[in-house]
């Protein structure tokens, strides 16, 4: 979908259960798409929501493009409290549940009804277009095919409802596409489509297109440079497909900012020697408009950005969270649909897929950790979309730490330059936490109990000097085969400072199939109870539990703390 516009993945909707083969099919033809289901009602659905109205709603408003699978009347009726507000909007289709309708209901300059024919195309039926100048010339002239651009959108629909009212028109310029498009053309109308990548000020009886041929090459990042080198060679803005600029300036934030003012994709190649070099090299054959610190290159047709110099890698470290679909971030969800090499511990690369056929997972033993934080590096640097994935959060006793401390090594120019970003999780602590209620809801600390990596002794130290300043403590690694007999001896410890009757929370697989939760008191507390996928926490003084009517216990710790006299 490059270069359409920047249209999130699209949204499926069912209602009732009966669409989810309809969904399905529809799925495969935008992978990326997610399956939303009524909470209880639709199995094989990605997410589950609980109101279809409200959904609907905060899908639009993101700008998500929404494929609904109901009756039109209820998608309209769900949305219709947002339509008066001005703005963008995605394309908003309802799709009969057996697949046997699609009809595009907004989103006209969104490129509903290319999505529309498209999905019509999967489920082998026709699209129900109602837009009079696409049924008319065959094509949606306000929304010109990848690789052009519209100047301006309510001189086009002037335009159109002229040609529509009988008006011929010119052609001046190139544009294959249009030639294909049933116009009324004559070489005597009055009304032209004026295709060409000049800047040109608004005419009533022109169309004006701009053709995406032009790529702006700098040397590092200059928003008002760039803007007056345009202006100063009578270019329009909509014509640049996009920046090129010397890869030493890869991580310049202001060239970053620059090509997102202009609305283009930011692309890089070395500089041997000036920029003009630089261009014509990614650029063959098209002419150069040199001026200061920019040089313009004009190609004879439109440009792919995708083909000219290469981008930036990204590395992205995240945290899938304890395991449910829920408590995984969107921000992680997205990075994990733009992956393309998917690098960690072999049972969390599965917890985040599945993944496409076009991924590349790289599966590897937990212990490896630097290894996987360099080889996460050496991809990104090349140019490709990496992501490091941990369970929970990765800056908790995960991969966060150890990407930093690879990179922080590493005198390799082109690993600092990589676009390097962590995204959070929801951690075991606070999943379980929240199950129980609220038991770290005072001051707490935070421990490992393994001492792969740090001498037993220091956990023996800061266990007692945690203990003894009456801090909740939540285990991570609490045990394991290889080390059975330390957490024995790590509630020794604690036991010095600490009553019997101290409540503790055990979590284990919390977000995951076959989930448990207790709450003992320490006294009870065995370290047989306890496995590696278990979090420990152990109470403070003030930490109490009460029966919930649904059984068990609340545990909390009051936000208080009582003063001394
Ligand atoms: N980065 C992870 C922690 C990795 S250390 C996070 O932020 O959650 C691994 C330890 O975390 C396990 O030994 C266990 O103590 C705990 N853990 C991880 N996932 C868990 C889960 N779903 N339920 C309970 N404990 C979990």
């Amino acid at each position: 979908m490059a270069g359409m516009s920047t249209h999130n993945a699209p949204a499926i909707v069912m209602l009732g259960p009966g669409s989810l083969a309809t969904a399905q099919r529809i799925q495969q033809w935008y992978p990326q798409a997610t399956i939303h289901g009524l909470e209880g009602r639709v199995e094989g659905a990605d997410q589950s929501y609980r109101s279809f109205g409200e959904t609907l709603r905060g899908l639009y408003q993101q700008d998500t493009p929404i494929i609904a699978l109901c009756a039109a009347g209820i998608v309209i009726r769900s949305l219709a409290s947002l339509l008066s507000e001005k703005g963008t909007e995605p394309p908003v289709l309802a799709v009969a549940e057996d697949g046997s309708a699609v009809v595009p209901l907004l989103g006209g300059l969104g490129g509903v009804n290319v999505m529309a024919r498209e999905i019509a195309d999967a489920l082998g039926v026709a699209a129900a277009i109602t837009t009079s100048g696409e049924l008319r010339f065959g094509t949606c002239l306000l929304n010109p095919p990848q690789g052009y651009a519209l100047a301006d959108i309510e001189q086009g629909k002037r335009f159109v409802s002229d040609l529509l009212a009988g008006e011929a028109v010119r052609i001046e310029g190139d544009a294959p596409w249009l030639q294909q498009v049933q116009l009324p053309a004559s070489d005597a109308a009055r009304r032209t489509i004026h295709v060409g990548h000049q800047a040109r000020p608004a005419n009533r009886d022109e169309l004006l297109i701009h053709p995406r041929s032009v790529v702006v090459g700098v040397a590092g990042g200059n928003l008002n440079g760039i803007r007056a080198a345009l202006q100063q060679a009578g270019i329009a803005e909509p014509s640049v497909a996009c920046v090129l600029a010397d890869e030493q300036a890869m991580a310049d934030s202001a060239l970053h900012e620059a090509a997102q003012a202009l609305g283009v994709a930011l692309r890089f190649a070395a500089r041997p020697g000036d920029v003009a070099s630089m261009v014509a090299a990614a650029l063959p054959g098209a002419e150069l408009i040199e001026q200061a610190e920019v040089v313009i290159a004009v190609a004879p047709a439109p440009v792919d950005a995708a083909q000219v110099g290469r981008r930036r890698g990204r590395l992205a470290v995240i945290g899938l969270g304890p395991g449910a679909a829920e408590l995984m971030v969107p921000a992680v969800k997205a990075e994990l649909a733009r992956a393309e090499d998917i690098l960690g511990y072999e049972t969390y690369v599965r917890m985040a897929g599945p993944f496409r056929d076009d991924q590349v997972m790289h599966c590897t033993d937990n212990r490896e950790e630097m290894q996987r934080a360099r080889h996460a590096f050496e991809l990104a640097a090349q140019g490709r979309s990496v992501v490091v994935v941990s369970s929970g959060d990765p800056g908790v006793f995960a991969m966060a730490a150890a990407v930093l401390e690879a990179l922080h090594e590493s005198s390799d120019p082109t690993w600092h330059r990589v676009d390097l970003e962590i995204l959070p999780g929801v951690s075991a602590s606070l999943a379980t936490a929240a199950q129980a209620g609220a038991p770290l809801g005072h001051d707490f600390c935070v421990m490992s109990l393994s001492d792969n990596l740090k001498p037993w002794s220091i956990i023996e130290k800061r266990l007692d000097l945690a203990a003894q300043a009456d801090l909740v403590l939540a285990f991570y690694n609490p045990i394991s085969k290889s080390r059975p007999h330390q957490l024995g001896v790590a509630l020794e410890v604690v036991r010095r400072h600490r009553e019997g009757n101290t409540p503790v929370v055990l979590g284990r697989d919390i977000g995951r199939p076959g989930q448990t939760l207790k709450v003992v008191t320490l006294a009870e507390l065995l370290p047989e109870m306890v496995d590696m996928r278990t979090m420990v926490l152990v109470g403070s003084s003030t930490t109490c539990v009460f029966p919930r009517l649904s059984g068990g216990v609340w545990a909390y710790t009051p936000r208080w703390y009582p003063t001394a006299n």
